[in-house]
C-alpha cells in the first residue's frame, strides 16, 4: 500500500521535534549537530529569537492579503534586495524552483519584445541543480531528471562543465540566456571559478546574451559574500534566489536589472502566496542580519576554520576522504568511501551533512554556527569517519 506521504524521498528514521541555533533534538532526546541547515535554508540556525520574534508579530497582525494590494513587507524587502545587490526590480517566489520558471519566463519575454522571438535558448551545465518543475528539469538537461516526464520543455541545450570551445561551439543566433550556479550546489560543491564568471559575463556582453545565475544555494551570505558572484566582481542580468532568504520559512525571489525585465509588464506572471506578509517579515530580518558587512566578514572567518578543521579530517582519515572543497560555509568533503555511509555515520556520531552527487558530502551549516560548534563538527565528524572505516575495514 502506497504511503500516505508520497514516496518521493529515501527518508532517513530521524524524528526531529526541536531546533535550537546549530542544534536539532530527536524525539528520543539525542541532540544533533546540525551541518546541514535543512540544505542550506536555516542560516541563522534553528528558532532564531530575531527570525521567531518577526514572524510572531507579524502572525498576530497580519499573514496574507495577495498581490492585489501593496504590500508594505514586501515593499522593505524589496527596496533592501535592490539597496544590497546588482538589481533594480524584484519579484517574490515561495520556492527556488519558482525562481527558476520566472527567470526563465523574463529572458524569454525580453527577446521577444525586443523583436527577437527565436532567441529562445538557454544554455546550462551538467550536473547544475535548477528544482523540479518542468522547467527546471528541462534546465538540468539530465537523464535522472526528465525520464518519464516528457514531452520535456524546449530550448534548453546542457553543456559539459568547463568545456570552453563547447560554449563557444554552442552560441548561435537562437540563444538568449546562459544559466549558471556560481557553486553548484546538488551537483557537489563545483565552485565556478572567478575567472570563469568573469568570461561567461564578457561573452554575455560580446554577444548581447543575458546572464542568469542561480544563488538559491550559493546566496545569501553562503560563501562569505551577500551573494556569491560578488567574488567575481561581475554582475547578472537576473538572478535566482530561495533557501536561505527565508531561513526556513518557504520563500524566494528573481531579482534583475531594470533592462532585463522590461517585458515583465502587469498580467504577465504572478504568484498567489509570493512576498506575502509574513514571509517578507521574516525575509526583511534575514537580509537585515546577513547583509551587514561585520556578519558577513564573521561568516568568513567561521568558514576558514571550518575549512582548516576540515583538511586535518582529510589528513586524519585518508582512507575515507579525498579533499574539502566548496566556498565559504558551503563546503564539500570528496569521498573515498560511499557519501551515503559517511552521512549515516554521522547520523550516529550525532551530525548532520548532506549527501550531494559526485559522491560529495555537504556541509551547510548555519552562517552563525560559534567556533566552539566548529571544533564539535570536527569531533563528530571525526568520530563518523573512524566509524565507517572500521565497517569498511
Ligand atoms: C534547491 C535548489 C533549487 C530548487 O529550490 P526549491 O526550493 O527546492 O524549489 C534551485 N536551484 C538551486 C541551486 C538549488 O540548490
Amino acid at each position: 500500500m502506497i504511503p500516505s506521504v508520497l514516496p518521493t524521498y529515501n527518508r532517513a528514521p530521524l524524528h526531529f521535534v526541536k531546533g535550537e541555533g546549530c542544534w536539532l533534538t530527536e524525539e528520543d532526546g539525542r541532540r544533533f549537530l546540525d551541518l546541514g541547515s535543512g540544505i542550506a535554508v536555516n542560516a541563522l540556525g534553528h528558532a532564531n529569537p530575531e527570525l521567531v520574534k518577526a514572524l510572531t508579530d507579524q502572525a498576530g497582525k497580519l499573514w496574507h492579503v495577495s498581490n492585489l494590494y501593496e504590500i508594505p513587507n514586501q515593499q522593505a524587502l524589496a527596496d533592501k534586495l535592490v539597496e544590497t545587490s546588482f538589481a533594480d526590480t524584484v519579484f517574490f517566489t515561495n520556492s527556488g524552483t519558482e525562481s527558476c520558471e520566472l527567470a526563465v519566463k523574463m529572458a524569454r519575454k525580453y527577446w521577444y519584445e525586443k523583436g527577437q522571438p527565436d532567441k529562445t535558448t538557454i544554455l546550462t551545465f551538467e550536473g547544475c541543480f535548477h528544482g523540479r518543475s518542468s522547467a527546471a528539469i528541462a534546465a538540468s538537461g539530465s537523464e535522472k531528471m526528465v525520464k518519464g516526464f516528457g514531452p520535456v520543455l524546449g530550448g534548453f541545450k546542457t553543456l559539459p562543465w568547463g568545456d570552453h570551445d563547447a560554449l563557444h561551439a554552442a552560441i548561435d543566433e537562437t540563444v538568449g540566456a546562459i544559466l549558471i550556479e556560481p557553486v553548484q550546489g546538488e551537483g557537489g560543491i563545483r565552485t565556478l571559478p572567478d575567472q570563469c564568471l568573469k568570461g561567461l559575463r564578457a561573452l554575455c556582453d560580446e554577444k548581447g546574451i543575458l546572464l542568469i545565475l542561480d544563488e538559491v544555494q550559493c546566496g545569501v551570505g553562503r560563501t562569505g559574500r551577500l551573494f556569491a558572484h560578488e567574488w567575481a566582481g561581475v554582475e547578472p542580468d537576473i538572478m535566482m534566489v530561495a533557501k536561505g532568504i527565508g531561513g526556513g520559512f518557504p520563500l524566494g525571489a528573481v531579482l534583475a536589472k531594470e533592462e532585463a525585465a522590461f517585458g515583465m509588464t502587469a498580467g504577465t506572471h504572478g504568484s498567489t502566496y509570493g512576498g506575502n506578509p509574513l514571509g517578507c517579515a521574516v525575509g526583511k530580518t534575514v537580509m537585515d542580519i546577513v547583509s551587514d558587512p561585520e556578519f558577513l566578514e564573521g561568516v568568513r572567518v567561521r568558514a576558514g576554520l571550518l575549512r582548516q578543521k576540515l583538511e586535518g579530517l582529510v589528513a586524519a582519515h585518508p582512507d575515507v576522504f579525498e579533499g574539502v572543497r566548496g566556498n565559504g560555509l558551503m563546503l564539500g568533503l570528496k569521498c573515498k568511501l560511499p557519501n551515503v555511509d559517511v552521512v549515516k555515520a554521522g547520523y550516529d556520531a550525532e551530525v548532520i551533512t548532506v549527501p550531494a552527487a559526485d559522491n560529495i558530502v555537504r556541509l551547510l551549516p548555519p552562517l552563525n554556527i560559534s567556533e566552539d560548534e566548529i571544533g564539535e563538527a570536527f569531533k563528530r565528524l571525526d568520530a563518523a569517519a573512524s566509524a565507517v572505516t572500521t565497517v569498511s575495514a
